[in-house]
């Protein structure tokens, strides 16, 4: 029976490089999200997200199209369930999403492994994120307030795994998927 491995963190934990590094070992499969946010410079459809409009978003939650949707940002983000039943058919499936949508998860997949990654050290994540200069202080005081949030629901999770060092983390992360 495949796996249904659900990844979530603070912003900068290093969560995408992970999971790229999973998805190299070809035993797992990445779930595409459906988002109504238009794409960025450089994502490709069916790549980065399906993206699709607000109407279709809404008629998909009508028809329990998704096995977790969640509203942030001003848009629409879920996970289609069709896409993921099939990719479980073949390989262990991976999902890259929020808290939110993590226990949301859990809830219509109980079988679901929620791990969630954490810095070795906030201060250091924390100034690296203010550090990026990019950003207003409203924007960064809302990405703090965010991880401060994520932290607060780390008990719901399964598995805690630190990200000191990459091979490592996603050492601990197989065992845990072999072992689950
Ligand atoms: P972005 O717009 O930067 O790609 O993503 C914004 C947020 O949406 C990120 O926190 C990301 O984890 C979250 N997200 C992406 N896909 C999904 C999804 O399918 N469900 C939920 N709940 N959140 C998602």
């Amino acid at each position: 029976m495949n796996k249904l491995i659900v990844i979530s963190g603070p912003s900068g934990v290093g969560k995408g490089t992970i999971v790229n590094e999973l998805l190299k070992k070809g035993d797992y499969a990445l779930s595409i999200s459906c988002t109504t946010r238009p794409p960025r410079k450089g994502e490709t459809e069916g790549v980065s997200y399906f993206f699709i409009n607000r109407d279709k978003f809404l008629s998909m939650i009508e028809e329990g199209g998704f096995l977790e949707y969640d509203n942030h940002f001003e848009n629409f983000y879920g996970t289609p369930k069709d896409f993921v039943e099939k990719q479980l058919q073949t390989k262990n499936v991976i999902l890259e999403i929020e808290v939110n949508g993590a226990l949301n998860a859990k809830k219509s997949y109980p079988q679901a492994i929620l791990i969630m990654i954490l810095p070795p050290s906030f201060d250091e994540l924390k100034s690296r994120l203010v550090g990026r200069g990019t950003e207003n202080s409203e924007k960064i005081a809302n990405r703090m307030s965010r991880i401060d949030y994520e932290l607060s629901l780390r008990d719901k999770y399964d598995y805690i795994v630190v990200n000191d060092n990459l091979d490592r983390a996603v050492g601990e992360i197989e065992e845990i998927i072999k072992n689950s």
